[in-house]
């Protein structure tokens, strides 16, 4: 099947998944938008309320900023593909459960295999924890790690830094560090693709390795 049509499909599940409690409270399912063929995926917590009327990622306030880093360091938004960890509404925009983590991971990890990223962007610390389990945010934002053959760049989320103003300046300093991370995994060994025979990712069995370089 081509990458386009395990996207649709994907997106079809999605709209119709009762895999986890989200389902009796959302609106619209959000499976996240953007080109098969993206280099980059961006990958955020949930929906939130703008989200869950419209069926699109980033398309409240936080995705205005989000919008706002991309545009600063030169990234089209429509050239990038934008998912979250869990694709219905957490209630009150609450943190996903463990449980519904889990239930909805499979959607991300086949969308992450379709579309084959060479550099995967998290926002925030549930995305970061399923590729860097054991990092801390503070002490890694904005660098770089090889996971699996991808680049992992972890970023605080967007809407932290509308709660918390001093973020903004360390988020709009670390996106701007993003152009040069996707050139080096442009140029990146062809060994250090991933492979089919690749475990999928599994960030519990992992060390990401920091790279000096960056
Ligand atoms: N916050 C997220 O994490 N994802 C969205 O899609 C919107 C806000
Ligand atoms: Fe299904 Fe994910 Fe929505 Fe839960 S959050 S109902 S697992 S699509």
């Amino acid at each position: 099947m081509k990458a386009a049509e395990i996207l649709a499909e994907i997106g079809q599940q999605v709209s119709v998944c009762e895999k986890c409690t989200l389902h009796y409270s959302r609106k619209r399912a959000v499976p996240g938008e953007g080109p098969v063929d993206s280099t980059v995926i961006f990958i955020g917590e949930g929906p939130g309320f703008y989200e869950n009327e419209q069926g699109r990622p980033f398309v409240g306030a936080a995705g205005k900023f989000l919008d706002e880093l991309l545009a600063a360091c030169g990234l089209q938004r429509e050239k990038v593909f934008i998912t979250n960890v869990v694709k219905c509404r957490p209630p009150g925009n609450r943190d996903p459960l463990p449980e519904e983590l889990a239930a909805c991971s499979d959607y991300l990890e086949r969308q992450i295999e379709a579309i084959n990223p060479k550099v995967i962007v998290t926002l925030g610390r549930f995305s970061m924890a399923r590729f860097m389990p054991l990092a801390k945010i503070g002490e890694v934002h904005g660098q770089a790690s090889w996971v699996h053959g991808r680049l992992i760049v972890p970023m605080y989320h967007p809407a932290a830094a509308l709660h918390q103003p001093s973020l903004k300046p360390i988020l709009e300093r670390d996106f701007k560090r993003l152009p040069g991370y996707i050139d080096q995994a442009r140029q990146s060994q062809p060994e250090m693709k991933p492979t089919s025979a690749d475990p999928p990712a599994a960030p519990q069995e992992d060390e990401p390795t920091q790279l000096s370089l960056f």
